[in-house]
């Protein structure tokens, strides 16, 4: 049973799941993705929770995908959108409109050091575009890099910086190097940062001119499987990139916007501070919207062409963006996360003892991994079960992601209105799937 949730779906007349599928196939661009055996309808959605076509509640654990952060349809952040769709629903950054500028300069007031200006945009995608366009420019370098099992994005440029094989094609590039991630469960030298920083000095050294334009990296690795980097890793990769005459960039798509709970952006967590920021998911709980946050002079360079985009930080998207952050403040969602995510990720440790086939649970905040594997000393992936469960746990009520180079990480990253109660019923939903097994 579902925890309580006092909240009536409305009656839903609309076409079912089989028909819906059958016209997603018709008209809908083939994918590799297929998430559930059985098509999901998804009709209605209420802060953690979903509900399908019958009126069945699911328990969100994964947050869209990890675009809700304040709830499905938060009543604030709603009122917000509504509010401003009635009175204009687009201009473009060639005009001027006040949620725009309001939405900007709330956002750089939460960054740190001199990252105070914002570029909009409609995606995670355009964001690592734009960062790896200023990078370029701004150094007059070309070659960039990234972290393997990181994913930032799928557009003809992003997927470059992508290094996870369920998303590459064979298409050039560019200059993209991929170097170790510093993966303390899965990687060579475990949690010792300063090899990992070697071989990027390494990499640098032997693999590139010396220079180099960029380089970037998210603090948990999302799509990885909730790979949190070794402490200390930022720090030591942001100095040598420096050396090597490059820029920094942190992709905040996942970690950013209190997630993480100990800081509201994931790089806090490692004491850095990055040249350029690049946002998307959670900042617009769920609307098309992206940022990019770097230093004035980054930015200058932007000047020396036209630098715009159609819907980028459209006035509904940047009063919905807006309201996230004041939601996100005023409900104390940061400190909400640290307690809830402890909480989650100690009760998910200790199945550990219980359950051989749990080989890791890490991450921060509500930005949690469980992986699995069939032997722990060997660290084999269980794929096939965790697709199992996976499916299980659609039956119980719950939706996880999925994910890992193996895909078999569970990713719970649900809204950040994921209560305690929510947790448990996670953690009991486990225990009972692994049993079934
Ligand atoms: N960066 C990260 C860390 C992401 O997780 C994603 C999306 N999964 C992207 C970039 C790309 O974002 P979008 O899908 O909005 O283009």
């Amino acid at each position: 049973q579902l925890p309580p949730f006092d909240y009536k779906p409305r009656p839903y007349k609309g076409p079912l799941a089989d028909d819906v599928f059958a016209r997603r196939k018709k008209f809908l661009g083939p994918s590799l993705f297929h998430f559930y055996q059985k098509p999901l309808n998804i009709v209605e959605g209420k802060m953690q929770y979903l509900f399908d076509e019958n009126g069945r509640r699911y328990l969100d654990a994964f947050a869209g995908i990890v675009t809700i952060s304040c709830g499905h349809c938060h009543p604030e952040v709603l009122n917000a959108i509504m509010e401003q769709s009635k009175l204009l629903q687009h201009t473009t950054t060639i005009y001027l409109h006040h949620a725009i500028a309001d939405f900007a300069e709330t956002l750089a007031s939460k960054m740190p050091g001199n990252l105070k200006v914002v570029y909009f945009v409609n995606s995670g995608s355009e964001a690592n575009d734009l960062a790896m366009l200023m990078a370029r420019l701004y150094t007059g370098n070309i070659g960039m890099i990234s972290l393997r099992n990181a994913y930032h994005g799928g557009s003809s440029s992003t997927i470059g910086l992508t290094a996870m094989n369920t998303w590459k094609y064979p298409i050039p590039e560019g200059e993209v190097h991929h170097v170790m991630n510093p993966d303390p469960y899965r990687g060579i030298f475990g949690s010792d940062a300063s090899s990992y920083a070697r071989e990027l000095q390494d990499h640098i050294d032997y693999g590139t001119s010396g220079k180099v334009a960029g380089f970037i990296a998210e603090t948990i690795q999302g799509a990885g499987g909730a790979v949190e980097l070794a402490p200390g890793y930022l720090k030591l990769a942001y100095d040598i990139i420096h050396k090597a005459g490059g820029v920094c960039i942190a992709d905040e798509v996942q970690c950013g916007f209190a997630r993480t709970g100990s800081h509201f952006w994931g790089f806090e967590s490692q004491g850095v501070i990055p040249d350029i920021v690049t946002m998307a998911k959670g900042i617009g709980n769920g609307l098309p919207l992206g940022a990019v946050v770097t230093t004035p002079e980054i930015a200058s360079v932007m000047a020396q062409k036209l630098q715009f985009n159609t819907f980028g930080g459209n006035p509904v998207c940047s009063a919905g963006g807006l309201a996230v952050l004041r939601v996100l403040d005023k409900e104390k969602r940061q400190s909400h996360c640290a307690e809830v995510g402890s909480h989650l990720i100690q009760r998910l440790r200790s199945l550990m003892h219980v359950h051989d086939i749990i080989g890791d649970v890490r991450g921060r905040g509500l930005m949690v991994g469980i992986e699995f594997v069939t032997d722990r000393k060997e660290k084999t992936p269980a794929k096939a079960e965790t697709t199992t469960m996976h499916e299980r746990f659609r039956e119980i009520g719950i939706l996880v992601g999925k994910g890992g180079m193996h895909g078999n990480v569970f990713r719970i990253k649900p809204p950040l209105c994921f209560t305690k109660n929510d947790a448990d019923f996670v953690v009991d939903a486990l225990d009972y799937a692994i049993s079934k097994l």
